[in-house]
């Protein structure tokens, strides 16, 4: 076996470096994965940015990258569900399998889950790395390494879907046409959404979000943010109330706007993570039964991802804008963090 595993650690703010690291050796019921592809998250951006998100603080050196995919290159003693060759998409969070949520199947919520990249948890932006073979999801011929490494992103739009309870009677508001707004958007289409409009403050994303299938785009203006006629607008341009909100942008005036444009009696659903605490429109909520739901990751989401993609009722390729190579990681988080309207997703190949 080749003894290059080229691995991409974070040191600090702004501090990325290329180094080599061993091959680790995969234990009992784990793969060793020759990566392909890596996408970076906005999670990876932050803390190359920050150094932090909330609790979470970089205090030691960190390998980044938990948008993933790769092929099997050994397998560990156990494993019967893979063999060496198989192209897998790499679920990057692996709970402890015993306490009270991991045994009432919302492993997301575990206190003992182990996450790619999220510190102290070394992430797999590398040549080599081992993973938890049963969080190891086998692709089908037709779905590419690079819509693997998309399955990550994906499934948070499935999981706030499904938090949701989107369904063919919804018509739903998307608030942020970043990666995770526009595979809710694509997700809630494909769970049979009557229809989606989506809001960002960049055209350009809308352009995309139209192309991908929302029924209505609308862009604003930070400065120009009155709620009242957004809310308006928004309840125009659908011809009526959203039965659905998802937040994807963690933002207090969007946080704000989820409740406020949501039907009564709807649901607003809260993925994006912004500043721990903000204002909200609480007792407008109250009053109107507006349900608040929190989203984390996602949670037996992984396998109906797959589905969306293998039975092609999505196509999350469009995302991908920007491509580069493991050795050009600093130049590709560069891209991912610079803001420029044309990022949408930037994809690492570590071959
Ligand atoms: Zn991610
Ligand atoms: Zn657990």
């Amino acid at each position: 076996m080749a003894q290059d595993n080229l691995t991409a650690i974070l040191y600090g703010i702004n501090d990325i470096r290329l180094e080599q690291t061993p091959i680790e050796e995969p234990g009992d019921n784990e793969v060793l994965i020759k990566m392909a592809c890596v996408g970076i998250c906005g999670s990876d951006v932050h803390y190359l940015v920050n150094g932090k998100i909330g609790d979470f603080v970089v205090r030691k050196p960190m390998i980044i990258g938990h948008e993933a995919a790769g092929v099997v290159a050994k397998l560990g003693k156990g494993v019967k569900h893979l063999k060496v060759g198989d192209r897998v998409a790499i679920e990057p969070g692996v709970p402890c399998r015993f306490c009270k949520f991991c045994k009432e199947g919302r492993y997301n919520l575990c206190k003992e889950m182990v996450f790619c990249a999220t510190p102290p948890v070394h992430g797999n932006l590398r040549r080599y790395y081992k993973h938890a073979a049963d969080f190891c999801f086998k692709l089908p011929d037709d779905v590419s390494l690079e819509e693997g490494a998309l399955m990550e992103p994906l499934s948070v739009g499935v999981h706030a879907c499904k938090r949701a309870n989107i369904g063919i009677e919804s018509s739903v508001l998307i608030l942020g046409a970043g990666p995770i707004g526009l595979v809710s958007l694509l997700t809630a289409k494909a769970m049979g959404a009557r229809k989606v409009i989506i809001l960002d403050l960049v055209q350009e994303r809308l352009e995309v979000a139209k192309k991908l299938g929302a029924d209505e785009t609308l862009v604003i203006n930070r400065e120009k943010c009155n709620e009242t006629e957004i809310t308006k607008k928004i309840h125009d341009l659908l011809g009526e109330e959203p039965d659905k909100t998802i937040d994807a942008t963690g933002a207090q005036s969007m946080i704000r706007l989820a409740i406020l444009a949501t039907r009564s009696g709807g649901v607003a659903v809260l993925v994006g993570m912004g500043a721990p605490e903000v204002q909200i429109p609480l007792f407008d909520a109250l009053s109107r039964e507006v349900d608040i739901r929190g989203v984390f990751r996602y949670v037996n989401d992984y396998a109906d991802a797959l589905n969306l993609l293998a039975t092609k009722k999505i196509d999350v390729t469009p995302l991908i804008t920007h491509h580069f190579n493991i050795e050009d990681t600093v130049a590709a988080f560069d891209a991912a963090k610079s803001g420029q309207t044309d990022v949408i997703k930037v994809m690492i190949h570590c071959k």
